[in-house]
């Protein structure tokens, strides 16, 4: 006589009902032989199930020794139970409990996945299975295109792919119609001329019948215990090493089975387009608003500070009024010709340029247009960093001699001297009734000088003073420092000498240095909000991953218990919810940095002279952040995943 490879002793298992406990087996021993065809059968609620679930270690019983092949299953951990119901057992439920998401080969592999078995292998051997069980042709279909009968006989194929010894059925024919049962119980008897042992659990005698020892339970204890064949016709014992039989826990194994969690989480999320798309929504929105916003102010910040930069270092410009932004600053006529005398005598004052301005008619054939015209020093142009384009600027004697030369901007020659091969120089302009001789072209540009669309003449300031404006009062004084005195002591002289000529501060200067760290400081303080509002929406784009990962694993609690009963580990059905909540928001990422980067394109198209950038760092920074976020937030409904009960999952369908 063999030893039993299923051994329980005095099992006892009590459920917890309200106060009471419901006791479901009571000091129950049994042993089943290797190779026995066993029916175990019973009134409803007589504790069948409970018995089935605890010879395939989905659960465990409250007290009692249950031995497989020899070895104490009390002394297993979870991930061990889960090995040997993925080797050992193979389960057959009344309602099939097939994935509906995968097709029927796709669910027979299931087990295999588990194991560790490459693609090519599984995917022979759930054919050869299927073909063998007379589904070959229904591989390809979704179990809710299978009758019951083939849906029974798909779960049978993934009870074996694992080349199972043990066969446990909790109702096999329970739904079946009596033909499609008739053909179950005739491939559970050629199993079992195999050598398999077979537990079936059914109330139907007729299916009892078929078995060769049938027990008989009542209110979890046994009360019968008879063979029907006069001689058991069992095997020997087929030895179950009870070590892991994975074909290894290598990077191979490892890699396969994330394959694996990845194409599961695709299917999943294929299943659920919509909710997935939304979910991803909360991650896109919030990636693209946070990189296209930092890109912006980068490109913002860079652009003021090459307006800034154009202006020329070492240079300070004094305008009348209280403040910047004055509005009455035009009406203040108090800084003057004299003013900019005064300060051209001071040692620290390297080159002086009183700046007046005015608007005009400018007139040229027939042609007419509003210009701005600026009186400006000879100097002017090399502190501005005005680039010239053709002909000459005007010189100190021109200035000195109210000469009526014109320097002409970009955007006027061409308005007036578009087809015109000199560019206008020598020709004779009027500006309102003042006839100017043109001598030179400015040259556009990029961002700074004469960068807008506004048409501008450069005139000595002296013939700007005596034909148009009419008083002595400037609109500026432009100041050249010496290289060797510092700006601010230089602004601080000027303040003291303008204040004491006259007799008050009405008076602003505008430092360049000044502007830029005022510049650089704001966008600091700008890029610190905008973070704090991305890690508040990229915050709120988990939560919103979370909150689906949750509902996503309450709605597949079914599908993680069967899972878990064909042997996923803990770790496989953790990395299966992780993957998934990590795909959902980096697709979600990448997407949102397409729609920064095509926001940015059309920025830039949009406005000339800005220019949005995205750095690599940039990018790879927003993608790993949108995993991370998909890791962090999903871990907690992953593991509540990975923790759950098979029993209980399992049962809640
Ligand atoms: P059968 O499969 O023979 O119909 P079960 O094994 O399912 O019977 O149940 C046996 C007894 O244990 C019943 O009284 C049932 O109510 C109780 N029972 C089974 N599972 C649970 C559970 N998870 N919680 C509470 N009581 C349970
Ligand atoms: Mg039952």
């Amino acid at each position: 006589m063999s030893d039993p490879i299923i051994d329980l002793r005095s099992i006892r298992r009590e459920f917890a009902a309200g106060d009471t406990q419901v006791v479901a087996l009571a000091d129950l021993s049994l042993s089943i032989l290797p190779g026995e065809m066993v029916a175990i059968i019973g009134s409803s609620g007589s504790g069948k199930s409970t018995l089935l679930n605890i010879l395939g270690c989905l659960d465990r019983p409250t007290c009692g020794t249950y031995r497989v092949a020899g070895k104490n299953v009390s002394e297993l951990d979870a991930d061990e139970l889960a090995a040997l119901r993925r080797e050992h057992f193979g389960f057959i439920f009344q309602r099939y409990n097939l994935l509906g998401d995968l097709s029927a080969a796709a669910n027979v592999e299931i087990p295999a996945v588990y194991a560790g078995t490459n693609a090519r292998q599984r995917r022979t051997r759930a054919g050869q299975l299927l073909s063998r069980l007379g589904v070959a042709d229904r591989g390809g279909h979704r179990p809710n295109q299978l009758s019951g009968g083939q849906q029974q006989r798909v779960s049978i194929a993934r009870a074996l792919i694992n080349d199972a010894e043990v066969i446990l059925a909790d109702e096999p024919t329970g739904a079946l119609d009596r033909r499609s049962g008739e053909e179950v119980l005739r491939i559970l008897e050629e199993l079992h001329r195999e050598g398999r042992t077979i537990v079936t659990v059914t109330h139907d005698a007729g299916v009892a019948a078929r078995a060769e020892r049938i027990i008989e339970l009542r209110d979890g204890k046994i009360v019968s215990d008879r063979r029907t064949a006069t001689e058991a016709t069992h095997m020997p014992a087929p030895a179950i090493p009870l070590g892991s039989r994975d074909s290894g826990t290598g990077w191979a194994n490892a890699s396969g089975r994330l394959r694996e969690a990845t194409r599961m989480a695709l299917v999943a999320m294929a299943a659920h387009r919509l909710r997935a798309f939304l979910t991803m929504l909360g991650i896109i929105i919030g990636i693209a608003a946070v990189s296209s916003v930092v890109a912006l102010g980068n490109a913002s910040q860079r652009k003021v500070l090459s307006d800034i930069s154009s202006l020329g270092t070492n240079t300070i410009e004094v305008f009348p009024g209280k403040d910047f932004g004055d509005a009455r600053a035009g009406k203040i006529k108090t800084l003057v010709l004299a003013d900019a005398r005064a300060l051209d005598q001071q040692s620290f004052i390297a080159g002086v340029t009183p700046t007046v301005s005015t608007s005009m008619t400018a007139r040229y054939r027939g042609n007419e247009s509003n210009v701005l015209v600026n009186g400006v020093g000879e100097s002017y142009f090399q502190v501005k960093g005005a680039k010239l384009a053709m002909g000459r600027l005007f010189d100190a004697d021109a200035v000195r001699n109210i000469e009526r030369q014109v320097v002409i901007d970009d955007n006027t020659r061409k308005t007036f001297f578009a087809d015109d091969q000199t560019a206008g120089i020598g020709r004779i302009i009027w500006l309102g009734t003042v006839p100017c001789r043109i001598v030179g072209v400015i040259a556009q540009q990029q961002g700074g000088f004469g960068s807008n669309q506004n048409l501008s003449v450069y005139l000595p300031y002296t013939t700007v003073q005596a034909q148009f404006t009419g008083d002595r009062s400037l609109r500026s004084v432009l100041l050249r420092i010496s290289d060797d005195v510092s700006t601010t002591l230089a602004q601080d002289a000027v303040t003291t000498l303008l204040t004491q000529r006259h007799n008050a501060k009405d008076f602003v200067i505008l430092n360049t240095d000044d502007i830029r760290r005022t510049i650089t400081s704001t966008t600091q303080t700008l890029a610190l909000l905008v973070a704090a509002i991305a890690v508040i929406s990229l915050v709120v784009g988990g939560i919103g991953v979370m909150n689906i990962m949750l509902v996503s694993v309450s709605e597949r609690i079914g599908e993680i218990g069967v899972r878990m009963a064909v042997g996923a580990r803990r770790s496989d059905i953790l990395q299966q919810f992780l993957v998934e909540a990590t795909l959902i928001s980096s697709i979600g990422g990448l997407a949102g940095i397409v729609l920064a980067v095509l926001l940015g394109v059309a920025i830039n198209m949009a406005v000339p002279g800005f220019q949005v950038t995205y750095s690599p760092f940039s990018i790879g920074a927003a993608f790993l952040t949108s995993t991370g976020i998909g890791i962090a937030f999903g871990f907690f409904p992953a593991r509540r995943a990975a923790f759950l009960d098979p029993v209980v999952a399992l049962s809640r369908d």
